[in-house]
């Protein structure tokens, strides 16, 4: 690539990571976000193995683990505190060599943002379209602002500009499912340190998850509720804890204890939406780069892993190969199958979680209770054990 480098549209985790790889494979690279300042987002974020791995090939492994906490274990729980299945996610982390790692998004954005240093990150820059000219490409925005690069990476997330530009014929799809996500600070540790716990009930999901220590002894915790509903739902104003207690009150401690504990303005509730797979994703000197690429249901919490590997797989192929329009398309054909396989991996297993019928939900629970662990740790294995840089 020539100096202009490379244009990356959008500063969320997957952008970052991306002028993170292309800058250390010594290309340039420039980060063009629309938002105008960092705000903390009050959310939680799991990063298995696999996105841990692509960390340590950043050199970003200790850092990452360090702004957060590990788990060793997943409870499976009934509502009613009744322990269904124990996975020893610890099992994973040794065949990786990489732990599994709960940390608040915006800590993980501050790392990123800190090994970046100034003047890599353009913020206020809502990309509006870009045009390919010559060998490269110009970018518009909504101030009038334009640049040149000689590629384009459009890491804009679910409502991707630069994929709305590309396909405009791509929808999302909506994952049947609404989810609401709080972080809290608690005296006690209420789960064991090293644990993460997902509770069930009658086509509820809950999760709770460790997220480190505070310097002055609490402890930072994340909890989500997942259910099936409508799209577009909402709660009433100030109601989202409200809405949350509706679905769990009776159930296990600590759910609603901690949901009790977090503030209003700390809880978040999004619908899940999703792509198809994209039978492309880009053209010329254009790609695109995580969600906007393979936005997924959650329920593998893959979704920031792939696209940290999809970084670091992007920065290997363009400085393997000088020619950057056939490193774009080898990226591709890389990624592709293996996002493809996490998003229908994560379909799947959504579909037996959010049972309603009694009886369904009597035969689930007892195939958690009778499964052998080794079972559900061999679909892991393949989210969590791919060599994605082979
Ligand atoms: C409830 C929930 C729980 C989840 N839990 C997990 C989990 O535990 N583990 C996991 O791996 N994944 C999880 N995910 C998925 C994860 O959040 C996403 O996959 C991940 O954030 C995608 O990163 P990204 O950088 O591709 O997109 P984003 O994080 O969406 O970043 C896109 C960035 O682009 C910016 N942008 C958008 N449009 C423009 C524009 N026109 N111009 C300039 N900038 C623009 C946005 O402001 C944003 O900063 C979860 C998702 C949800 C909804």
């Amino acid at each position: 690539m020539s100096s202009r480098g490379a244009v990356i549209i959008g500063g969320g985790i997957g952008g970052l990571c991306a002028a993170i790889a292309l800058r250390q494979a010594g290309l340039e690279a420039a980060v063009y976000e629309r938002a105008e300042a960092w705000r903390p987002v009050g959310a939680g974020l799991s990063l298995w193995s696999n996105a841990m791995r692509a960390f340590d090939a950043l050199g970003l492994a200790g850092k990452v683990a360090g702004a957060g906490a590990s788990w060793r274990e997943t409870v499976m729980n009934r509502w009613d505190g009744k322990v269904l299945s124990r996975l020893s996610v610890d099992v994973l982390c040794r065949e990786v060599g990489q732990p599994t790692v709960g940390l608040l998004r915006s800590e993980l954005q501050q790392v990123l943002l800190r090994e970046l240093g100034p003047g890599v990150v353009h913020l206020g820059a809502a990309c509006t379209g870009f045009h390919v000219e010559g060998e490269g490409v110009r970018v518009t925005f909504a101030d009038g602002r334009e640049v040149t690069g000689d590629c384009l990476i459009g890491a804009d997330g679910l409502h991707s500009v630069v994929r709305q530009r590309l396909f405009p014929e791509v929808r999302l799809r909506y994952g049947g499912r609404t989810s609401w996500r709080g972080v809290v600070d608690v005296a006690s540790e209420v789960i064991p340190d090293g644990s993460q716990f997902e509770i069930y009930g009658r086509g509820v999901r809950f999760g709770i998850c460790h997220l480190g220590r505070n310097p002055e002894g609490t402890w930072r915790m994340y909890w989500f509720l997942m259910i099936p509903a409508p799209e577009g739902g909402q709660d009433a104003p100030g109601g989202h804890q409200e809405a949350v207690l509706s679905h769990v009150r009776g159930w296990m401690e600590p759910v609603e204890a901690l949901v009790r504990a977090t503030r209003e303005s700390d809880i978040l509730r999004t619908d899940i939406h999703h792509l198809a797979p994209l039978p492309r994703w880009g053209e010329g000197p254009v790609t695109l780069l995580g969600d906007s690429a393979h936005a997924m249901v959650t329920d593998m919490g893959q979704g920031a892993c792939q696209a940290i590997e999809d970084a670091v797989v992007l920065a290997k192929l363009l400085r393997e190969d000088t020619d950057r329009v056939r490193a774009l398309r080898s990226y591709e054909a890389k990624r592709r199958p293996r996002t493809a396989h996490m998003a229908e991996l994560s379909l799947r297993s959504g579909s037996i979680r959010y049972l309603r019928n009694p009886v369904a939900v009597w035969g689930r629970d007892l195939l958690m209770r009778v499964l052998p662990p080794s079972v559900a740790l061999q679909q892991l294995r393949l989210a969590v054990g791919h060599d994605f840089l082979a």
